[in-house]
C-alpha cells in the first residue's frame, strides 16, 4: 500500500471515529430518556423504525469503519471444532488467542462425557425456576463443590455470568447506598449498579489510595457499600494487591465483591484464584462471584460466601427466582472441569508458565504489554484501531487468530490486541505468534 493510501486510509478512520463518537454520545444521551423529540416530528408522527435509532446508526458506523479500513470484520468468525489452543475457520486450522478455555477442559473427554451423562439422566433443560421447579441433585453438587473451593458457608449458581453481577448487585443494593468499583469493571458490575439505584461512583485502576481516600470522603453518607474488583483484569491482565482492599474493607466497614471471572483457575499455585496467589482468608471477602464459562468451560455464574447472602440470593434475587435453573449438563460438565483443575495442578503451571513465555517474549521483541502480569491475558498495546485491525489480519492470514479491541471499545490511545493464553498453547507456538508479529509490525 502507498503513502497516499495510508493517509487518505487514515484520514477516513479519524472522520469515522469523530462520528462514531458524536453518534455513541447520542446514543447514551437517548439510553437515558433524556432527549426530547422536537414537537413537529415527534417519533409517533411517523412508523417506528428500529434504523432511527442512534444505537443503529452506531452498528453501522462500525460496519463502515471495516469497509474504509478495508479490514475484514474479526466478529463473529465461524469455529468449526471446539476452540482451544488451536481452532478451525473456513476449514484452516489457527493457532488461537481468542478463546476463554483456560485449562483447556471445554473439550477433554471427562468434561463432555459427564455433561452427555447429565442430558441423558435429566435431558437437557432445568426447563424453569429451581424454587418453583425443583433442583437437579447436580446443581447443589457444583455448588457445593464452589463453596468448598472457596471455604465459605454457601454458593448459588446463576445461568449467566454476566446475569450474576447485574442481579446481586441489583438486588442487595438500593437507594442511599454506594456502590464503588474498578474504573476498569466489566459492565455486568456497571448494569447491576445502575439497575440497584445506588449511588455509582469510581476509583481510578487497581489504586486502593484512591479508593482509601475516596471512602475517608464519602463513606458517612451512605448506609451499604460495595467495593466491586476483578481477582483479573480481562483488558490488561493485571490484578489487585487484595490484601489492600481487605484492610480497607475492614476499616471503613463496607462489603469487598472480588469477580474471580478470569483468576479462578489462573491465579494461585492450584488454581484456586486471587485469594490463593495473595494469601487473605476466605471470609475477608463477603462475595466471591465467578463465572463457569472460562476456566469451568460451562456457561453461568456463581456466588460464594456466608449463609445469609446465599439464602437471600436463592429466595429473592430476581435473576434466580425468575429465571430457569443452571441446565443439568452445564452444571455436571462444570463440575467435572472443576474436579479436573483440583486434580491436575499442572494445567494451572502450563497456563501460568506460558503466560508468562508470552509476557517476556512479547516484551523483548518490544511490544507494549502494559500493565500486564504475564497470566492467561497479555495486551499488544497498539495504540491505533487502524494498527490493531492491521496486525489482527496480517496475523490470521498467517493463520493466527486474536481480537483487535479498537475504539468505541477502548479509548483511541489503548487500541490494542488482545491475546488470551491457555495451558494448552505450546511454547512454539507462543514463540511463532511473537516473531510472526514483530514481522508484521516492522512492515
Ligand atoms: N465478569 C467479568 C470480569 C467478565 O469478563 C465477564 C465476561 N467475560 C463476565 C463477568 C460475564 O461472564 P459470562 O461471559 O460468563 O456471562
Amino acid at each position: 500500500m502507498g503513502m497516499g493510501d495510508q493517509i487518505r486510509k487514515q484520514l477516513a478512520a479519524a472522520a469515522l471515529k469523530r462520528q462514531l463518537e458524536r453518534v455513541s454520545g447520542e446514543a447514551a444521551a437517548s439510553n437515558a430518556h433524556k432527549v426530547e423529540a422536537p414537537a413537529e416530528d415527534k417519533p409517533w408522527n411517523a412508523r417506528a423504525r428500529f434504523e432511527a435509532m442512534p444505537l443503529y446508526q452506531q452498528v453501522s458506523l462500525m460496519r463502515q469503519m471495516g469497509d474504509t479500513l478495508r479490514v475484514q470484520s474479526p466478529f463473529f468468525r465461524v469455529h468449526e471444532g471446539a476452540a482451544g489452543a488451536t481452532t478451525t475457520i473456513g476449514g484452516r486450522e489457527y493457532i488461537n488467542f481468542a478463546n476463554y478455555n483456560y485449562l483447556g477442559l471445554s473439550s477433554d473427554a471427562l468434561v463432555t462425557a459427564r455433561a452427555k451423562d447429565a442430558i441423558d439422566r435429566y435431558g437437557m433443560s432445568a426447563s424453569a425456576s429451581r424454587m418453583v421447579a425443583g433442583e437437579r441433585p447436580v446443581q447443589r453438587e457444583l455448588e457445593r463443590a464452589i463453596a468448598q473451593l472457596y471455604d465459605t458457608e454457601d454458593c448459588v449458581a446463576f445461568v449467566s455470568g454476566h446475569a450474576t453481577n447485574v442481579t446481586v448487585i441489583g438486588a442487595l443494593f438500593g437507594h442511599g447506598d454506594l456502590i464503588v468499583h474498578d474504573a476498569l469493571a466489566h459492565n455486568s458490575i456497571v448494569q447491576g449498579a445502575q439497575l440497584s439505584g445506588a449511588k455509582r461512583l469510581a476509583f481510578p485502576h487497581n489504586d486502593w489510595r484512591e479508593l482509601d481516600a475516596l471512602l475517608a470522603r464519602v463513606r458517612h453518607e451512605y448506609r451499604n457499600v460495595l467495593v466491586v474488583i476483578e481477582g483479573l483484569y480481562s483488558m490488561d491482565g493485571d490484578f489487585p494487591e487484595l490484601e489492600r482492599f481487605v484492610e480497607i474493607r475492614q476499616r471503613h466497614g463496607v462489603f469487598l465483591m472480588v469477580d474471580e471471572a478470569h483468576s479462578l483457575g489462573v491465579l494461585g499455585a492450584s488454581g484456586l484464584g486471587i485469594r490463593e496467589h495473595s494469601g487473605v482468608a476466605p471470609d475477608d471477602v463477603d462475595l466471591w462471584m465467578g463465572t463457569m464459562s472460562k476456566t469451568l468451560a460451562g456457561c453461568g455464574g456463581f456466588i460464594a460466601g456466608c449463609q445469609p447472602l446465599v439464602d437471600m440470593l436463592r429466595h429473592l434475587a430476581p435473576g434466580f427466582l425468575y429465571s430457569v435453573g443452571l441446565a443439568p449438563a452445564l452444571a455436571a460438565g462444570s463440575l467435572a472441569a472443576l474436579e479436573r483443575m483440583q486434580a491436575e495442578p499442572e494445567r494451572v503451571a502450563a497456563l501460568q508458565a506460558r503466560g508468562q513465555q508470552f509476557l517476556c517474549e512479547a516484551r523483548a521483541a518490544g511490544f507494549d504489554t502494559g500493565t500486564s502480569a504475564g497470566y492467561a491475558v497479555v495486551p499488544v498495546i497498539t495504540r491505533s484501531s487502524l494498527k490493531a485491525a492491521q496486525w489482527a489480519n496480517a496475523l490470521f492470514e498467517e493463520g493466527i487468530n486474536v481480537q483487535p479491541i479498537f475504539y468505541p471499545a477502548v479509548e483511541e490511545r489503548a487500541a490494542r490486541l488482545r491475546f488470551f493464553i491457555c495451558s494448552t498453547h505450546e511454547p512454539d507456538q507462543i514463540t511463532r505468534t511473537v516473531e510472526t508479529l514483530a514481522r508484521i509490525a516492522k512492515r
